[in-house]
């Protein structure tokens, strides 16, 4: 099928592909969006900064926040493509390398290398008459008739200035310069802050580093991996049913004889109840706490030659601080007016159509309390919905781009998320499932049915190992 249409270059030069979309990113969310696409043959093409798919799931793919140690966060069950369910002989929680593997395999399988093109970095792209202007880093320019942003939120460190920094003897590494822990060996490492890569790397600094400390502004839940011998969130999953109320007071009391008492172990006590932020997902930090390879250490003072001061006025001498600190969203190909920028996060409905610009979507701009790729999928499966609609001007199409500029439901399940940015596009999983569901019934337009890409699949061969693959420029 040649979705692509052929290159006419205008008397501008500009490439005109008004009739196909432009997807920015080839990581889960472009392959997903890809795939929604592709099955319901409306054109597009997409474009990828790196050489090939999977996007911060390769180490190698440069300014990716990936690790060695890196394993999944929510288990395989939960967390795969709609219709492609990780290989049976994955363990719950694959690897990094095991995730990248299990991308390219979705790409290879559904045939959407040939609609990639791949070493091409976006490097503006500006609305013109309701089409988008499309500049790439080869000076290529396309006029498209739609774009979709899957750029994803993890390539800007977020890097806090600490006081007594310039006069700081050992060294300051953001988080997404961190790789692996022989960093670490013979060395005081000072991790800052507590969310999942967070606690993965003063992990991997606690069984590496002379002696490793984590420091935490506040109080977190901390969820084990496995809850009476289930995967956390397949154990959650069997209670989606139970209001939010009632599995947050289940779950907080559940979490009490599990966990324990961190004040115990010199974590503060969580300042908040269970689900209200994004769930820490990891049993090896209390492990590490426990047994002193990791110490808890609250808010820094400031810095001091050799040394960092604490808040609570100790003081260690610390050769390495890796900074977990996060990382601010941006669409750095887009200006500012294109999105509206709210707490450090675009407002969008159903965190993907742009309220303000047509033909303009973004997937991938949110962050959520589950694995996220059937999400993506459903998600991709509702813009194409919306762009089929328009171009077969139905009249869901006026309904549902109605729906674009009034409609503002709130997603959060009734859990009061913190007031952080973070949250501002926090998403409940079942909260915008059953929205999502109940909008895309109104418009008649179908759910994901299983079976229903079979016919995009080929045989893939496989390598049958999870050894690292090689990176050179795939398009095939
Ligand atoms: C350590 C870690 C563990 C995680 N664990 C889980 C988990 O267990 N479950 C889960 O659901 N999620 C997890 N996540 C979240 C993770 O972000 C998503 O799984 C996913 O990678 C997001 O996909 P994406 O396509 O939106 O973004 P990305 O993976 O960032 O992909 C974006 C792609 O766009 C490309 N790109 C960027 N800018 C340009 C440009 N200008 N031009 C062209 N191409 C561009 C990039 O090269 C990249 O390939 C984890 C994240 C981290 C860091």
């Amino acid at each position: 099928m040649d979705l692509v249409k052929n290159k006419q270059s205008g008397s501008t030069g500009t490439i005109d592909k008004s009739d196909t979309i432009c997807i920015v990113g080839a990581g889960p969310a472009g392959l997903t969006m890809a795939r929604s696409l592709l099955a319901k043959g409306i054109p597009f093409q997409v474009f990828e900064k790196h050489n090939d798919v999977g996007g911060i799931w390769d180490i190698n793919n440069p300014g990716s926040p990936m690790y060695e140690s890196a394993h999944f966060i929510s288990s395989k069950y939960l967390s795969s493509y709609f219709d492609f369910p990780m290989p049976e002989n994955y363990p719950d929680y694959p690897s990094n390398l095991q995730i990248l593997k299990y991308h390219r395999d979705f790409a290879k399988t559904y045939n959407l290398y040939p609609l990639i093109q791949f070493n091409t970095s976006i490097k503006e792209i500006k609305e013109q008459d309701g089409c988008w202007i499309v500049e790439t880093s080869s000076n290529e320019k396309y006029l498209f008739g739609g774009i979709v942003c899957a750029s994803g939120i993890t390539w800007s460190p977020n890097q806090p200035k600490l006081e007594g920094e310039r006069n700081f003897t050992g060294k300051i590494l953001h988080s997404v310069n961190y790789k692996s822990p022989t960093l670490f060996h013979g060395k005081r490492v000072l991790i800052v802050g507590a969310g999942n890569s967070g606690c993965d790397i003063a992990c991997d600094a606690g069984a590496n580093a002379e002696q490793a400390f984590i420091s935490v502004r506040r109080g977190y839940h901390f969820i084990p991996k496995h809850i009476l011998g289930q995967p956390a969130d397949v154990f959650g999953d069997g209670a989606h049913w139970i209001p939010n109320w009632v599995s947050q007071f289940v779950f907080g009391r559940l979490l009490k004889y599990l966990v324990g008492d961190l004040t115990k172990l010199g974590l503060p006590a969580p300042d908040h109840k269970i689900f209200e932020t994004h769930p820490i997902i990891n049993d090896q930090l209390i492990h590490n706490l426990r047994h002193g390879d990791v110490i808890a250490k609250p808010d820094i003072e400031k810095l001091e030659g050799d040394s960092v001061v604490f808040k609570d006025g100790s003081k260690e001498k610390i050769d390495i601080i890796i900074l977990a600190t996060g990382y601010n969203w941006s669409i750095p190909y887009m200006d500012s007016k294109y999105f509206e920028w709210k707490n450090g996060r675009p407002d969008l409905y159903l965190t993907l159509f742009n309220r303000n610009f047509e033909n303009l979507y973004a997937l991938g701009y949110m962050e959520t309390d589950g694995g996220a790729y059937k999400m993506f999928d459903e998600m991709a499966n509702l813009i194409a919905s919306y762009i089929e609609a328009k171009r077969k001007n139905h009249p869901t199409y006026l309904r549902f781009a109605n729906l674009i500029k009034t409609d503002r439901p709130l997603l959060n399940g009734k859990i009061q998320y913190l007031n952080t940015g973070r949250h501002s596009v926090y998403v409940n999983q079942v909260a915008y499932k059953n929205y999502r569901s109940k909008i895309q019934k109104k418009m008649g337009w179908l759910e994901l049915k299983p079976g229903q890409f079979n016919f995009l699949k080929s045989p893939i061969v496989s390598s049958g190992t999870e050894n690292r693959l090689p990176t050179s420029g795939i398009s095939q």
